[in-house]
């Protein structure tokens, strides 16, 4: 891990932002990625996003599913209507 995380300003999708998703991305291009949230494997062809922890949106958590491809519910604010109830990969 490197030192600056933890040390952001919650200013939104600035750099870090930008950093942090490029750095998520190629572990998705590389067929490698899980989502956070269901620990589904993520397929490199369909979107997703950079999940912020639900109860700090300054933390990354890492790659999810978008919305409704995520059997967990994904991140409440693409999905809309389903809640989030699986909790099987608290890290
Ligand atoms: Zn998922």
């Amino acid at each position: 891990m490197m030192a600056s995380i933890g040390s952001t300003t919650a200013r939104g999708y600035g750099a870090d932002h930008q950093k942090e998703r490029a750095k998520a991305k190629r572990i998705v291009d590389a067929g490698q990625a899980h989502c956070w949230r269901c620990g589904g494997w993520i397929n490199p062809a369909m979107p997703w996003d950079l999940g912020h922890d639900d109860h700090d949106r300054t933390q990354y958590r890492g790659p999810e599913h978008r919305g409704r491809e995520c059997p967990a519910g994904g991140n409440r604010a693409t999905s809309g209507r389903r809640v989030t109830k699986l909790r099987r990969w608290n890290l």
